[in-house]
C-alpha cells in the first residue's frame, strides 16, 4: 500500500518520557472540577445554574449562544461552589464554574442505551450534536456545528478525513483511543459524515499505525448498510509534523491526484472528535471525559489516563504517582507534540482539547530540543548561539523555507512584508534541529503574530 507523505523536511521525535499508549488507566474521580464557560474558540455560554445549586452528572450547566459557543455539561455530580475567573492565555479571561464532588453518579458504570441513528436525517443528527455541545476534541476546540455550517456553505461535496496520525509520541492519547474504542471511532465517523453530508470517508493513518487503520476500516465495513458512502484507508508518513493541517492537506492532494478521490475538498477531524459525536448521537451522552497522555521526565509513571473534563492538573499528575523531581515546566498540548504546547499551572483544568500534559525538570526547549541536536561538536571553540551555516534548519523545514534567512531578516529589521513568513506553520522543526540553539521558530512565529518588522 502506497504511503502518502510530505516530500521534504520533518523530524523523527522520540521521547522516553512520553507514555506508550498501549492501554489506558481510568483516573479516580476528581474531588473538584473547574469548567470554563468559554470554548477555546472564545465565545461564552450563558449559565443556567447558580452557586450553591446541586448538580447532577451530565447536567446542563450553560447554554451556547450562537457561533463559537456550545452547551456545557457537568462531568461529575456535586455542588456548584462558585464562579471564578480563569486566564488560560494572556489577555483571554474566562468565567469558570468550580464544582465539588458530591452525590451519586447517574451514568458511570450503568448500562448504556443505544439509539439507531440510521433512522435520523442529517438535520436531526446535527441537532443532537448541537444539543450535546460537541466541539473539536483537539486544536482550537471549535463547536462542530460551526465547522459543519462553514463547510456546507463553501462546498457542495467533500470527503470526511479522520486523522489518525501518530507522528510523535505525545499523540499517545489518540493512539490509545483508536485501539480501545475502535467501534466508537468507526461508527462516529459514519454518523459525522451523514451529519455534514460528506460523500466519502477517508481514514488517514500513520504507516506505523497500520493495524489500527485496518481495524477501523473493517469496523466500518461491518456497518456498510448504514454507510452508503465510499470508505477508504490511506497510509501517511509517520514523521513529525505529518499531523499538521498544512502538511496533511499536501499528502491528501497527492492522494487525490493519484486516486481521483476527494474532489471538492477534505474536512479533517481527529478520532476523539468523531468518538464524541458517536457518544452524543448513539448514546445520548455529552463529552464528560477524555483520553490524556501524561508524562515528562518529572513524572514518576507516564501513562495515558481517562480523565473527567475539568479535573485539575495536580490530580492528573497524582494519578501518575506524582513527581520524581521538582518540575520546572508544566504544559498542556492539544496538538500532540510538546513543541506546540502552552505553559500551565497545577490548578488548571483538563479541557476537552487537552490531549497531553507534561512536566519536565528543565526548561521545555532544553528537554525537547536537545534530543535532535546532532552537531554540537561543530561548535567547539565557537559561542553556542552563533549560526554556523550547517543547513540543518533548511533540511528539516516541511514548508521548504530557509529559517536561518527568515530569522536573520527579523533580527536585522529587514522583514518588511516578505510573504515567506506567512508560509511558516510554526512546527518548531528548525528550532529543534539547530545545533546553535537559535530560537528560530519562536522568533518567526512571534514576529508573524505581531506583524512587526523585528520581534527579537
Ligand atoms: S520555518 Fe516554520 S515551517 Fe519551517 S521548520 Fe521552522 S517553524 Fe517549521
Ligand atoms: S540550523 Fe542553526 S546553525 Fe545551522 S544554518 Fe540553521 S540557523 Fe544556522
Amino acid at each position: 500500500m502506497k504511503v502518502y507523505s510530505f516530500s521534504s523536511g520533518g523530524i523523527n521525535i522520540e521521547d522516553g518520557f512520553a507514555p506508550d499508549g498501549e492501554c489506558s488507566n481510568l483516573a479516580f474521580l476528581p474531588e473538584q472540577v473547574v469548567i470554563p464557560l468559554s470554548t477555546e474558540a472564545g465565545s461564552r455560554s450563558i449559565p443556567v445554574v447558580s452557586a450553591g445549586q446541586h448538580i447532577e452528572e451530565g447536567m446542563l450547566l450553560a447554554r451556547g449562544q450562537g457561533s463559537g459557543s456550545a452547551n456545557i455539561y457537568s462531568p461529575i455530580p456535586g455542588s456548584l461552589r462558585k464562579m471564578i475567573k480563569w486566564e488560560p492565555a494572556p489577555g483571554f479571561l474566562s468565567d469558570a464554574f468550580v464544582i465539588r464532588l458530591e452525590g451519586s453518579f447517574k451514568r458511570l458504570g450503568k448500562q448504556e442505551n443505544r439509539y439507531n441513528w440510521a433512522e435520523f436525517n442529517r438535520f436531526e443528527i446535527q441537532s443532537l450534536i448541537s444539543e450535546y455541545g460537541i466541539t473539536e476534541m483537539d486544536g482550537l476546540g471549535r463547536p462542530l456545528i460551526d465547522i459543519f455550517s462553514a463547510y456546507n456553505a463553501a462546498r457542495s461535496s467533500f470527503t470526511l478525513v479522520v486523522r489518525c496520525i501518530f507522528d510523535d509520541p505525545w499523540l499517545a492519547a489518540d493512539y490509545c483511543l483508536c485501539k480501545e474504542k475502535v467501534d466508537a471511532v468507526a461508527e462516529g465517523s459514519l454518523v459525522t459524515a451523514k451529519a455534514v453530508g460528506a460523500e466519502a470517508i477517508l481514514f488517514a493513518v500513520s504507516a506505523s499505525g497500520r493495524k489500527i487503520g485496518e481495524a477501523l476500516f473493517n469496523s466500518v465495513k461491518q456497518r456498510e448498510a448504514q454507510a452508503r458512502l465510499t470508505v477508504s484507508l490511506i497510509l501517511t508518513g509517520s514523521r513529525y509534523p505529518q499531523r499538521s493541517d498544512y502538511v496533511m492537506e499536501n499528502a491528501l492532494r497527492l492522494y487525490e491526484k493519484k486516486e481521483g478521490a476527494g474532489k471538492g475538498g477534505f474536512l479533517i477531524l481527529g478520532p476523539a472528535t468523531v468518538a464524541a459525536v458517536h457518544d452524543a448521537v448513539v448514546l445520548r451522552t455529552p463529552a464528560l471525559e477524555r483520553y490524556v497522555a501524561v508524562g515528562g521526565a518529572a513524572v514518576k509513571h507516564p501513562m495515558v489516563i481517562r480523565s473527567r473534563i475539568g479535573a485539575r492538573l495536580r490530580d492528573i499528575f497524582a494519578e501518575c504517582g506524582g513527581f520524581c523531581v521538582k518540575p520546572e515546566n508544566i504544559a498542556v498540548t492539544g496538538l500532540g507534540s510538546p513543541l506546540l504546547g502552552r505553559s500551565a499551572g497545577l490548578d488548571e483544568p483538563i479541557l476537552k482539547t487537552s490531549s497531553g500534559v507534561f512536566a519536565i525538570p528543565v526548561k521545555r526547549s532544553e528537554a525537547i530540543f536537545n534530543k535532535f541536536r546532532r552537531l554540537k561538536k561543530i561548535h567547539d571553540g565557537l559561542p553556542s548561539d552563533v549560526c554556523i551555516s550547517c543547513g540543518e534548519c533548511r533540511n528539516v523545514c516541511p514548508a521548504r523555507l530557509d529559517p536561518e534567512d527568515l530569522y536573520k531578516g527579523i533580527k536585522d529589521g529587514k522583514r518588511g512584508d516578505d510573504a515567506r513568513y506567512l508560509r511558516c506553520i510554526g512546527c518548531g522543526c528548525c528550532e529543534a534541529a539547530c545545533p546553535s540553539k537559535l530560537p528560530l521558530c519562536t522568533v518567526i512565529v512571534r514576529s508573524r503574530l505581531k506583524g512587526d518588522a523585528c520581534a527579537v
